[in-house]
């Protein structure tokens, strides 16, 4: 409760980015923490000691605490990048946003057949990326652990499309 209580202070809500008519959370106050950050680390770390092989950090914001937590899990760390970005032979998910549609890809021989895969990010908001990525690990032939996320705006009922996985985000909105 104090944790939810105090990540929720370091957020800061920045009108109009990336366009008009959206409140963007950001966390970079968060990473300049490191009390705070490792907090939030030692928090997701409990849940998943044991049960990861590896950690996907969603581009670009999942990247870090992704990489901390798996560190702190002793676990491979996976990028999920977007479309054209990753150098090696990738698998490809598309999804749509409210305009137009993204894509997003995983190296094809990041992750094994069996193996356990804990998906990190910043935000969950409409929940087609966190979607997408559930989807690259199936690909694989991997196991999605859960779908962890600093903040979940629950009013975009992200966790809809995420059925039949566990989410869990230290605040919601
Ligand atoms: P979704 O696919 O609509 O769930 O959007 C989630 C993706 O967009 C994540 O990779 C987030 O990093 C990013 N995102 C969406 N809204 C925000 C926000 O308010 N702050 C930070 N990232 C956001």
């Amino acid at each position: 409760p104090h944790l939810a209580r105090d990540v929720a202070a370091s957020l800061r809500a920045i009108p109009d980015f990336p366009e008009p008519g959206v409140l963007f959370k950001d966390f970079t106050p968060l990473l300049l923490d490191v009390d705070l950050r490792n907090r939030v680390s030692t928090d997701v770390v409990r849940r998943y000691d044991g049960a990861a092989d590896l950690v996907i950090g969603i581009e670009a914001r999942g990247f870090i605490l992704g990489s901390v937590i798996a560190d702190r899990l002793g676990a491979g760390f996976v990028p999920v990048r977007k479309e054209g970005k990753l150098p090696s032979q990738t698998h490809s998910v598309s999804y749509s946003l409210e305009y137009g549609s993204a894509t997003v890809e995983v190296h094809t021989d990041a992750i094994q057949a069996g193996q356990r895969v804990l998906i990190v990010d910043d935000v969950l908001a409409t929940g087609g990326t966190a979607a997408a990525a559930v989807e690259l690990v199936r690909r694989c032939g991997g196991e999605v652990v859960a779908v962890e996320v600093v903040l979940e705006l629950g009013f975009l009922r992200g966790r809809d499309k995420l059925a039949g996985t566990r989410v869990n985000a230290l605040l919601t909105d």
